[in-house]
């Protein structure tokens, strides 16, 4: 048997279903499911995606047999509509229609109303009994069909589109302005005219054979496949090439007949914010493309068609109901209504925010349209979306007038979603100051970059935007735990810190100045805009709102049920202050994953100072003793708010320069004579003692365990502070679980070196207060050394969280800070598939993960593990903990609910 490259559709009736995509193309496969389900389509045929592959591997040419098959089809057609494809007296049109597997708005070709001559427009005249519009049929016809078919392009860049240009000069010479003005005798004039620009500019004549005109048509919906657009669209969005598209050839129907007819298309709930209810833009006594083309201004459905059509809206609503009900989600669709009937044309499942993701999910099972299981479905929810309603977002009406008021500056690395608008301060101290005198006005820090110095300024400030740095700059980290919108990489803006202004787009903006920025688009504005806070921020966080009043709140409330029933991975947190810990469980953290002690010492840098310049163990624990009780204070207050939840604390981790360095000498003049007069030594020793800690390659310098190990007295203070702080707190009545852990151990020998001393700490805590807890020493596994031998770590530790941050600079030998000048050039040649510092690099840094996995259980059976990088809040990353079998990831507080989500997908789809 031939192969069947034809699928009709009709009378109730038709070959394909919505099953079959790849062969009919999205628009192909779903007017056949209309058709089955009953809903008023037109009748008319798919050609396959096989054509298309046939027509590109044979020269342009169709299959043999696609002829005939072709002509059957057609047949049936006209005898489920009663019209004849080029009747003198009853004629057929068609329209002839790209359709992919995937929808490229806007990408291929269509030409509607196939088959009209100067005989057959006639006999529509007369069927129709309106002349004007058969004539208004036909011009557009020999329009499209230049265009598309012939491809009449302009001349030059000069010369608008010929047809266009006949078209402005016939409006202007009748005095009028819109083409449905035009008439009938000026609409023959037209068709003259397109016709004769064809002769001359085609070198033959426009074809008065339907059927030469149908496989025109066809051909040039094929062609459109590899036009320059739809390459380049493919390219964008990974379609590839060698799909092809499906042509649909569909019975015509007018919208374009008098008052009682339209076109439209619509969404069966709003796609925005989720709102129930059909909405979409329509056109009275229009044709096809009107409505997008821009020509005329479309009417709003939910606004005026119940009362411009009232029957034809209560037919389009059940079509909507109808739709939702049998594909489960909600629909895109294109309609024209024929004397008041109306015509589904298209649907598919329509795009929408995340904000209107939730909604949508959430309220189709409350209508008992899906399950929950389903509502929690990647495609119907990406992860990542979720963020979306945490955050404030511009009112979209005051982001639409600064964009006309000229107000957009540049556009850099969405970084941290949030919309905030304040004004301008360059500097951390500044901003601070300035906070406090003016707490009700909302600062944006605008700089060069961000060092761990600036996070004051940063709490200070609503937003952070930064010239240089990748989404995991520092700016980029800090803001998304602090919660705060962030543009990172915005290299159009050119900041001076001497004149203290910004320089963009050809203005000058000074400190104090007025500026917006949407986190989530990357996009930066002059003045203001307004914003609306999130809902579910307002109850959960701020609590100035009630969960009752709030319906946004009640909806995430619901899926978030849905998605703790579900995930098996458990997800926590990374903070450092009560705060954090607070906001963090509101979002329904269940511990802290990462306290990073070393933001603590941010705040008392005169004693760390000392500390890190005393050259005698005695000066150094003299030191550390007025650091003690910070600490203490610190881990307690995070203790309290972690309220029984387990808490894990690393040692100190960074680099002692990143507390003092040359450049703190030079920026406080008065700083070398304080060190030295604390420490009983002179300025030049204490020169001498910060140039030493001058390091070539500071991520692999003295650092991590290493300082702890050289340093003890440190490990020891803090893990002293640690049970103190433990044991005050249980005596207040609070249940405590401290987790202590040791960064950067590569060896056994290291990790035992600092558990020997922090279990000393314990005991000797637990003596003096007379008081015991249980507690876990174990260690984060960070270098590939110690995955390679976790066997022989876990024969220590008690616990393993992966610093995948670490892991992956030590795994691909790339610096965080250094890959800049090179990342962007790696992801747009697709040399590495995604950023590493973003998403976890599964087939590398992800192996050594899984090493470090099972030869970490294979010597400690149950041996908890967890991730702390910054890739906890990335989903891909957390679905591939899951696969692998981690116990829980901890992520920056507001990413709690996106990793809660990632987690409940890939328990449910590994489930299946
Ligand atoms: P696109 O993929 O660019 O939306 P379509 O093939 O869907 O292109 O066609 C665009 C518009 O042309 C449709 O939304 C509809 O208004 C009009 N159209 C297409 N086929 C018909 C038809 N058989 N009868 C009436 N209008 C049609
Ligand atoms: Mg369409
Ligand atoms: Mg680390």
């Amino acid at each position: 048997m031939s192969t069947k490259y034809v699928y009709f559709f009709g009378d109730g009736q038709a070959d394909g279903d919505s099953s079959m995509k790849t062969l009919l193309g999205g628009k192909g496969a779903n007017l056949a499911e209309m058709v089955r389900i009953g809903l008023p389509v037109p009748a008319g045929f798919t050609l396959t995606t096989e054509v298309c592959t046939y027509y590109y591997a044979n020269n342009r040419t169709f299959p043999p047999e696609l002829k005939q098959q072709v002509l059957d089809a057609l047949k049936k057609v006209e005898k489920s509509m009663g019209a004849e494809f080029g009747s003198a007296t009853n004629p057929l049109l068609f329209s002839c229609r790209s359709g992919a597997r995937e929808s490229m708005p806007g990408m291929m070709d269509t030409v509607l109303n196939i088959g009209l001559n100067d005989t057959t427009v006639v006999a529509l005249a007369k069927q129709t009994g309106n002349e004007r519009s058969a004539w208004d049929s036909y011009r557009r016809f020999v329009q499209m069909y230049g265009d598309v078919v012939l491809e009449l392009k302009p001349k030059d860049k000069t010369e608008g589109d010929p047809f266009e240009v006949a078209l402005e000069h016939k409006r202007e010479k009748a005095g009028v302005k819109e083409d449905s003005q035009l008439s009938v005798e000026q609409l023959k004039e037209l068709v003259a005219e397109f016709k004769q620009l064809i002769k001359s500019r085609a070198g033959k004549d426009f074809p008065t054979d339907p059927m030469e005109q149908v496989w025109g048509a066809i051909g040039a919906v094929f062609g459109s496949w590899m036009n320059d657009r739809a390459m380049v669209y493919r390219r964008t969005y990974g379609i590839p090439h060698e799909w092809g598209t499906a042509a649909n050839v569909q019975a015509m129907v007018f919208g374009n007949l008098g008052d009682d007819c339209a076109t439209g298309v619509g969404l069966t709930r709003d796609c925005a914010l989720g709102t129930p209810g059909f909405c979409g833009d329509y056109l009275i006594n229009a044709q096809g493309e009107d409505v997008v083309a821009g020509i005329r201004t479309p009417k709003r459905i939910e606004e005026t068609l119940a009362s411009d059509m009232p029957e034809s809206y209560k037919q389009l609503n059940e079509i909507g109901k109808k739709l939702e009900k049998h594909y489960k989600e909600v629909q895109d669709i294109e309609f024209t209504i024929q004397r008041g009937k109306v015509y589904m044309l298209q649907t598919r499942n329509a795009k929408r925010t995340g904000f209107a993701a939730v909604r949508i999910a959430v309220d189709l099972v409350n209508e008992g349209l899906i399950t929950e299981q389903e509502a929690l479905q990647k495609r119907r929810i990406p992860a990542d979306d979720l963020a979306q309603l945490l955050q404030p977002i511009f009112d979209p009406a005051s982001k639409a007038t600064a964009t006309k008021e000229g107000r957009f500056l540049a556009k850099g690395i969405n970084a941290g979603p949030g919309a905030a608008s304040g004004v301008i301060c360059l500097f951390a101290d500044e901003a601070e100051q300035f906070h406090e005198k003016n707490p009700n006005t909302d600062i944006i820090l605008v700089r060069k970059e961000t060092s761990p110095e600036d996070l004051r300024g940063m709490k200070a400030a609503k937003g952070i935007l930064t010239a240089t740095g990748g989404a995991s700059s520092h700016a980029a980290l800090v803001s998304r735990q602090m919660g705060k919108a962030c543009i990172v990489g915005c290299s159009a803006i050119e900041v001076d810190y001497t004149t203290n202004t910004i320089n963009v787009g050809g203005k000058t903006l000074k400190s104090g100045d007025f500026i917006s920025m949407d986190g989530f688009t990357g996009e930066v504005f002059e003045g203001k805009v307004q914003t609306k806070p999130s809902e579910v921020i307002q109850v959960l966080v701020q609590k100035t709102l009630k969960p009752e009043e709030s319906e946004t709140y009640q909806r995430y409330a619901q899926l978030m049920g849905w998605v703790d029933k579900h995930r098996k991975l458990r997800v926590r947190t990374n903070a450092d202050t009560p705060n954090q810990a607070d906001e963090a469980i509101a979002f329904g953290a269940e511990g802290i994953g990462l306290c990073r002690t070393e933001h603590m010492f941010f705040d008392h840098l005169d004693e760390i100072r000392h500390m890190i310049v005393a050259e005698t163990k005695e000066s150094r624990e003299e030191a550390l003793a007025k650091l003690l009780p910070f600490q203490r204070e610190d881990f307690a207050g995070l203790f309290r708010s972690m309220n029984g939840r387990p808490v894990t604390i690393r040692l100190l981790d960074p680099p002692l320069h990143e507390f003092l360095s040359d450049r703190h000498l030079e920026e406080q003049p008065d700083l070398a004579q304080k060190l030295a007069s604390w420490t009983n030594s002179t300025v030049d020793a204490v020169k001498r003692r910060v140039g030493e800690l001058h390091e070539a390659n500071p991520m692999l310098g003295h650092r991590g365990c290493r300082l702890g190990i050289v340093y003890p007295e440190i490990t020891a203070m803090q893990a002293r502070a640690i049970f103190e702080a433990a044991v005050k707190v249980k005596k207040e009545g609070i249940n405590v679980v401290p987790e202590v852990m040791v960064p950067l151990a590569g060896f056994l020998t290291e990790f035992k070196h600092q558990e020997k001393i922090i279990r000393a700490a314990a005991e000797a805590v637990f003596k003096e207060t007379g008081t015991t807890l249980e507690y876990l020493v174990g260690t984060m596994i960070e270098v590939p050394r110690a995955a390679v031998r976790a066997d022989q770590i876990a024969s220590a530790a008690e616990f393993f969280s992966f610093g995948t941050n670490d892991l992956t600079q030590t795994t691909l030998a790339i610096s965080r800070d250094d890959y800049g000048p090179f990342i962007g050039y790696y992801r747009e040649h697709d040399i590495i598939p995604s950023d590493p510092f973003q998403t976890i690099d599964q087939e590398g840094v992800g192996d050594i993960m899984k090493i470090g996995v099972e030869r970490g259980r294979s010597s400690r059976a149950d041996l908890k593990i967890g991730i702390c990088g910054e890739h906890g809040g990335d989903p891909a990353s957390v679905m591939f903990c899951h696969d692998i079998g981690l116990n829980y990831v901890s992520c920056s507080p507001r990413r709690v609910p996106v990793a809660k989500l990632a987690a409940a997908q890939q328990a449910l789809a590994a489930g299946k």
